[in-house]
């Protein structure tokens, strides 16, 4: 283990190898098969842990139980004041905080560092929302006075992947609290480091023991429990579209709802009056951004034949000067791929991508000198036609796939031509036609002239392949609450319903 991870995993848990899942306010090292975490710039490993197994997972709606009856037993402006405190304290400690997200993740520092001021900002958001969540009177033709409360749904599981650790965590812990429920969070375990951290802070910001409890463990082990539990009132799943999939199945055996985040193919267009210097910027941001593990890369880019010469001179002249390298590394603008059946996957497909006829214009390989890391250099793939497997599938790597078109419907045609619908541009100077295309593209996101700005005070999320439901905003609040209909009878002589005769 490098020194610098051994530094900041000591000043979290003590020292290393007491690391583990944090149940009723305790770090507890679990008691299963030992789970190794690789180092994505070396290969190498990192550290290991214990899996907390399925007993992790039942002794964390234990706990869970009991924090939800503590949380909810304080007023909404306490809770708010907590959330309050914990974005400070996320503030504070976000340098050790990026520092791990960096190592153990792979994603590059100047990537955390931005992750881990978004988390602060999504306590900050849902905090002022803590009080201000309120029902309705409405005005039913009885003589009731007729309200709706807003009530916690009770404990929710929350199940987040290898790509963004930190960053999905206080995306779903921020509004599950707000509203007043009680969490059992699964990082992945691949990257469980910073999550923990989070329910780490969050207990010193004054939150009740076992209101959030964040298991180290395995997804067929300590994740399947949680989801397959009935004293789950809700899952929130942010990962792939086959596992989204199966844990919506499960859940459903208990009648228990999902709001699933998974998977995009999403389709960034580019007309010829569009600024093509911004655009081939923004393309590359929305791909290559994160080596492209980012659910809304902007994967597909659809191109005005009269432009694309141009256009893919400038973008794939761009990705040959991004800076490949370590995460920690200050300059790094592309960081190596989390883990190796990933790196496998992104090989595997731009193969396929070759052997169909995509003409390769920049990267294709490992870069020269990458070492034993999961490293690949941003790929742009030329004369993509929409049936290849590359157009279709999620690769989740920086390879962006360029298809043509001749006119708006075709382009219109070709975005809509997938089973994701998570999010999209366009490029355009036509204000019509920048609102037009925005309106008729599939997609739970769309930008116009730009690409990946988010804000937790927007609603976000997919449909079809890239799931349902929505996170951030008041929408993403709303789905970790369920309304409740009061009816109060203001008239003492009303005739009672049924027709029940008076004494
Ligand atoms: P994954 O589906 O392999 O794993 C996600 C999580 O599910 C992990 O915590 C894992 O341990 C857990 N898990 C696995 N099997 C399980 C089971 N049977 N029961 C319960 N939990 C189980 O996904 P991944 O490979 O970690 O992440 C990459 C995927 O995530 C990509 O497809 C990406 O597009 C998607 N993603 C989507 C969003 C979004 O908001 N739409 C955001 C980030 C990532």
């Amino acid at each position: 283990m490098s020194g610098l991870l051994q530094k900041h995993l000591s000043i979290w848990f003590g020292a290393p190898e007491r690391f583990g899942s944090l149940i009723g306010g305790e770090l507890r090292p679990g008691g299963g098969e030992s789970v190794e975490v690789i180092d994505p710039a070396t290969a190498k490993p990192l550290f290991d842990y214990p899996d907390c197994g399925d007993g992790g997972a039942r002794d964390a709606l234990e706990a869970a139980e009991r924090g939800r009856v503590a949380w909810q037993s304080v007023t909404a402006s306490a809770r708010g004041r907590v959330l309050w405190r914990m974005g400070e304290l996320v503030r504070q400690r976000a340098e050790s905080l990026a520092v791990l997200e960096a190592i153990v993740a792979g994603k590059p520092i100047r990537d955390t560092r931005a992750e881990v001021l978004k988390v602060a900002e999504m306590f900050d958001y849902y905090a002022g929302w803590a009080d201000k969540l309120h029902g309705e009177v409405i005005p039913v033709p009885t003589s009731h006075l007729n309200y709706t409360r807003r009530e916690a749904l009770g404990v929710v599981a929350q199940i987040t992947p290898w790509n963004a650790p930190i960053f999905t965590a206080g995306w779903q812990l921020a509004p599950a609290l707000a509203a007043g429920n009680a969490v059992v969070l699964k990082p992945s375990e691949l990257t469980p480091v910073t999550s923990v951290c989070l329910g780490l802070l969050l207990h010193e910001a004054g939150l009740p023991s076992g209101a959030v409890n964040v298991l180290a463990g395995l997804g067929r082990t300590a994740g399947q429990a949680l989801v397959s539990d009935p004293r789950v009132a809700k899952t929130v799943f942010v990962g792939s579209p086959a596992t989204g999939r199966a844990i919506a199945e499960t859940a459903a055996r208990n009648l228990r709802p999902c709001l699933l985040e998974l998977g995009g193919k999403s389709a960034n267009i580019v007309f010829p009056d569009a600024d093509l210097a911004r655009a081939a910027k923004g393309a590359q941001a929305a791909c290559f951004a994160a080596a492209g593990q980012s659910c809304t890369a902007g994967s597909r880019l659809l191109v005005h034949r009269s432009v694309a010469e141009p256009l893919l001179d400038l973008i794939a002249g761009g990705a040959k000067r991004l800076q490949v390298g370590a995460p920690l590394d200050e300059a790094t603008e592309v960081g190596p791929i989390n883990n190796a059946r990933q790196f496998a996957r992104i090989l595997e497909m731009v193969e396929a991508g070759r052997s169909a006829g995509a003409q390769v214009l920049a990267g294709g390989s490992k870069p020269e000198g990458a070492g034993e890391g999961y490293f690949y250099a941003p790929t742009v793939l030329g004369e993509v036609t929409s049936e290849m497997a590359v157009a279709r599938e999620e690769i989740f790597g920086p390879v962006l796939s360029c298809l043509l078109f001749d006119e708006e419907e075709e382009a219109l045609a070709l975005a809509n031509d997938s089973p994701f619908d998570l999010a999209g541009a366009v490029w355009t100077a036509d204000v019509g036609r920048a609102h037009r295309v925005a309106a008729a593209v599939r997609a739970g996101s769309f930008w116009i002239n730009g690409y990946r700005t988010l804000s937790v005070m927007s609603p976000f999320g997919g449909m079809q392949g890239s799931g349902y439901g929505r996170s951030s905003g008041y929408e993403g609040l709303l789905e970790y609450t369920q309304p409740k209909s009061v009816w109060v009878e203001t008239d003492a002589k009303a005739p009672q319903p049924f027709g029940y005769a008076d004494d």
